[in-house]
């Protein structure tokens, strides 16, 4: 079986082709500049088969986007199948489910309009989720297609942990809650580290640190999202690449006033001037900031401690929670690919059962155990795979 799987953004569209029963991936690629001019990148996975960097297609829109990538897909010298009938199935990445979705779900009249009303919640990405969906059923008419949630994961949360501190209406009249994010990621991991610890998830107590140029971090009790540090949008949590994480609300109105700004200016900093790029005023990439701080640049240094600290503080916090805590997982960019970071994150915690292994936590992008054997806390090194979630999820409800 074969699963395209889709992320629509409003002017971009990443694309990968798998097998979700034996996990291989047959071409990935990236459609950017649509409305614009339109650049396509394929990067076919089969021996013999020529990657394409970037060539100029015109994308009025996300119909000519997507029939691109299908035309590539099945095109016959350089594609990875024979037509459009081994395309078996579509899963398309949709940022938010609101509390209308705790589980990806087939696409129906009815499932896409609920997703148009959770359109509120997201409204930069959903319309965008939406748009994808809708150009890929005019061009794959009968081709079954399921809905994927970033959210949907974390709907296991109980009220104690997505409640805000608000008056309740807003809640009950608004949908304000807590509903976290990057679920797909989460998800996927912890059900990785299940298999690496060859116990079942239901009997684990995991923190999962998805950190990335977004990060967020989650609590998963017994194979469900219990807490999570992002919160009614992607801003919360720990201190990012460009958005600032947890802060005093009480900054806000002080500086609006200060600098004359309305609350678009303001979010816009929060969103994308922030984070480790705001402190550091070098970089929103932690490559770069490890770089500028190893030369000397103290505001560099600081920035990458103070997401380092955020991120630990997380962890205690959810070790707290869950009343102990038997695994904590690294992935994304930055979890996946900088030790000095891990490092950082895992140190200090020895008080709660952590111990880290220097030599096997020197490593990259590979799945390990990157804790000492006699930690009590098993400390594990696993690089994410959303794409190959969303084709797993797709494939169990097309079955
Ligand atoms: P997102 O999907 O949120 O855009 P990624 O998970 O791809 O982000 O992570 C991107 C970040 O990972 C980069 O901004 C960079 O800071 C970090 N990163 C990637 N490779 C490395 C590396 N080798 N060392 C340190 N950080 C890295």
């Amino acid at each position: 079986m074969n699963v395209l799987v889709i992320n629509a953004g409003s002017s971009s569209l990443k694309y990968q082709l798998l097998n979700p029963e034996t996990g291989d991936l047959l071409a990935k690629g990236l459609c950017e500049r649509i409305g614009i001019d339109g650049k396509f990148t394929y990067k076919p996975q089969l021996p013999g088969k020529e990657k394409q960097d970037a060539v100029d297609v015109a994308m009025p829109t996300h119909s000519e986007a997507i029939q691109t990538v299908l035309n590539a897909l099945v095109d016959p010298s350089n594609g990875v199948v024979g037509s459009m009938k081994e395309i078996d199935a579509v899963g398309h990445r949709v940022v938010h489910g609101g509390e209308k979705f705790a589980k990806s779900v087939l696409i129906t009249d009815e499932v896409m309009k609920a997703i148009e009303e959770c359109n509120p919640l997201a409204p930069l990405h959903n319309p965008a989720n939406i748009i994808g969906i809708k150009a890929c059923q005019a061009l794959m008419p009968g081709v079954p297609m399921v809905a994927v949630f970033d959210t949907a994961f974390h709907q296991t949360m109980p009220p104690v942990a997505y409640t805000y501190a608000l008056p309740y209406e807003y809640y009950e009249k608004n949908a304000v809650r807590r509903y976290g994010f990057h679920g797909t990621s989460h998800k996927y991991v912890a059900s990785r580290a299940a298999d690496m610890l060859g116990k079942p998830i239901e009997s684990l107590r995991i923190i999962s640190c998805h950190l990335g140029n977004g990060s967020s971090v989650t609590a998963i009790d017994g194979g469900k999202s219990v807490d999570t540090s992002m919160g009614f949008t992607p801003l919360a949590g720990v201190p990012m690449g460009t958005r600032s994480g947890d802060l005093d609300a009480g900054i806000l109105e002080y500086l609006m006033n200060q600098y004359g700004m309305d609350i678009h200016e303001m979010l816009n900093i929060l969103n994308k001037k922030s984070g480790v790029q705001g402190v550091s005023g070098v970089s929103s990439d932690f490559r770069d900031l490890g770089a500028a701080a190893a030369e000397g640049n103290k505001r560099a240094a600081l920035a990458v401690d103070m997401f380092n600290y955020g991120v630990k503080k997380y962890i205690g916090a959810y070790a707290a929670a869950m009343g102990g805590v038997d695994a904590i997982i690294f992935t994304a960019g930055v979890g996946e690919n900088d030790a000095k970071q891990r490092m950082a994150i895992a140190s200090g915690l020895e008080f709660m059962g952590v111990k880290m292994d220097e030599d096997a936590n020197n490593v990259r992008g590979e799945e390990r155990v990157i804790s000492a054997a006699d930690s009590k806390v098993k400390v594990l090194l696993i690089p994410t795979n959303e794409e190959l979630m969303i084709a797993m999820d797709t494939a169990s409800l097309v079955k």
